[in-house]
């Protein structure tokens, strides 16, 4: 595979998050909105992170900030731990996900179980409740 996706999903990027990052594709379900924005930290992109983020939660100030670190970090993967509801047809759902990167070459985790809702017919990112 030449380019597989960031998000590990053993797909190529073109035909994984590549397209939902570029807007030419939409979102069907709360995972692949969720893979697509470790995507998109992987590529410290700031206007996708916002574009996908709740209008309610959405952390305008930070987007400099948030790229900043995300470049900062090496990403090494994702891991999917469960998925509640979040399916084509739900209005939300919750994705359960740890995501793994070196930080100052230390292995660091983030491990989250996040919100996501339909706004306007479209998957956004809402809030995330994390384990230690
Ligand atoms: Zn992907």
């Amino acid at each position: 595979m030449s380019n597989p996706c960031p998000c590990g999903s053993q797909q190529p990027a073109d035909a994984c998050c590549d397209p939902i990052l570029s807007g030419n594709q939409e979102a069907l379900t709360a995972l692949q909105l969720m893979r697509s924005r470790y995507v998109a930290f992987t590529r410290a992109d700031g206007d996708y992170l916002m574009r996908s983020h709740s209008l309610k939660t959405r952390p305008v100030r930070e987007k400099k900030n948030m790229e900043q670190w995300a470049r900062s970090v090496s990403w090494i993967g994702l891991t999917i731990v469960g998925t509640q509801a979040g399916q084509a047809g739900d209005q939300t759902g919750y994705v359960e996900f740890k995501a793994s990167y070196l930080e100052d070459g230390k292995l660091q985790q983030i491990h989250e179980k996040s919100l996501f809702r339909r706004e306007n017919g479209h998957w956004v990112y809402v809030s995330g409740v994390h384990f230690s």
